[in-house]
């Protein structure tokens, strides 16, 4: 990766995953912009990195216009509730985040002359008939259904980006990620591994949804952000769509068991009802990223397990035992308990 010192823009860089990239971007040297809406990205998440001089947060909406002065040299569009508890919550917002989203930052990029980076999905294969999934395959999505609002958001987000592409030769990049885990998951977001931890770790019961033989294959986010980081750097006249994940499938029901083997956890399983449109399987073929970017996943599912289940230990027992006023207090202020706050670093800074 080159060792230039860029400008980077990270929208949705308060989440799970953007707030992985900024560190690591940071970490790198570069000037990072995150621009979030806090809808279900935390401050807590990028607090360390709030006084660093080369950090700046701007509390932004991007299905508004995206203005930004100086220099811009790269953008990572991450903007979007990812879970399906949360996209599904306000369904018309999460396709217009994704629409809107992506048109916001691919004008700033035509204005910035920035290269840009999506964050697409394994979703846009939806409840896919071919097993596993090349990127050459167009998808099996229910466009009507509840899942849909994210599945064809990002697909329009994909034509989208290829269009500015073609259209005005913009520099695109377009990664799907498949189910991707780790350290700073949200803990109620109905996520599989976010779930199965917590339920454990509080000894209730673990929710399988069907019978647990559906599949899915899951990426440590470190791997992840290596991928993203190596497409983001990679040649101009690689576009993608390449998918990033972990060809390790796994039943659900073996996460269950996993879960349980590792956290010690005596909480029994309990089936409920498979959600509508819930896809069957999910593996990614990666040889694209193999042979174009030279990345294959490297953390195992039991180490990437471990230290996911480290986090969230800590963070229950944290809020178990730090009495209220010392969690909610930061700069004189009262934080909501979430950890998100308005601070001030709002729109105007754009
Ligand atoms: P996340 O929900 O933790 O992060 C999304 C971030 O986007 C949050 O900080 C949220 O506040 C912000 N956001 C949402 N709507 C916004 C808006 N309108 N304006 C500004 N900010 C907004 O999810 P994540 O897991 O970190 O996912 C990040 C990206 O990666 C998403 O685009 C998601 O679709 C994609 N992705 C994630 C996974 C995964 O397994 N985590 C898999 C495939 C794709
Ligand atoms: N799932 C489950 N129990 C839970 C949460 C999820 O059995 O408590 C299942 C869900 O039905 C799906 C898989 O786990 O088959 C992955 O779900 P998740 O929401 O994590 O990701 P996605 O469905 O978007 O891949």
């Amino acid at each position: 990766m080159s060792g230039a010192k860029l400008n980077v823009v990270v929208t949705g860089g308060a989440g799970f995953i953007g707030s992985h990239l900024c560190d690591r971007l940071i970490q790198r040297g570069h000037r990072v912009v995150c621009v979030d809406n806090l809808y279900t990205g935390t401050f807590d998440n990028i607090r360390p990195l709030m006084n660093h001089p080369a950090f700046q947060f701007i509390e932004h909406d991007v299905r508004d216009e995206l203005k930004m002065r100086g220099p811009v040299d790269r953008i990572y569009n991450l903007a979007c509730p990812a879970s399906p508890r949360h996209y599904q919550r306000d369904p018309i917002g999460t396709l217009r985040t994704c629409v809107l989203g992506a048109s916001s930052v691919l004008e700033l990029a035509r204005q910035k002359e920035a290269r840009v980076l999506q964050a697409s999905t394994s979703e846009v294969y939806g409840d896919p008939e071919v097993h596993p999934q090349p990127e050459s395959y167009v998808g099996h999505v229910n466009p009507i259904g509840p899942r849909a609002c994210y599945d064809e958001g990002k697909r329009s987000a994909e034509t989208l980006f290829f269009d500015y592409h073609r259209l005005y030769g913009l520099p695109i990049k377009v990664a799907r990620i498949f189910n991707t885990y780790g350290p700073r998951m949200v803990e109620n977001d109905g996520r599989i591994i976010s779930n199965f931890v917590v339920q454990a770790l509080k000894g209730e019961p673990i929710t399988i949804y069907g019978d647990g033989t559906q599949t899915r294959s899951f990426c440590y986010i470190d791997d992840l952000l290596t991928g993203l980081e190596l497409l983001m750097e990679s040649d101009k006249k690689i576009t993608g769509p390449c998918n990033l994940g972990n060809p390790n499938e796994q039943p659900i029901k073996n996460i269950a068991r996993l879960i349980l083997q590792q956290t010690g956890s005596r909480s029994k399983i309990e089936h409920h009802p498979l959600p509508q449109d819930d896809p069957k399987r999910r593996q990614p073929v990666i040889t694209k990223a193999r042979d174009l970017l030279g990345w294959q996943p490297g953390v195992p599912l039991e180490r990437g397990l471990r230290a996911t289940i480290d986090y969230f230990s800590l963070k229950l027992v944290t809020r178990e035992v730090l009495p209220a006023a010392v969690r909610v207090r930061s700069n004189g202020r009262v934080l909501p308990r979430n950890g998100s706050q308005r601070n001030g670093h709002r729109a105007q800074s754009l």
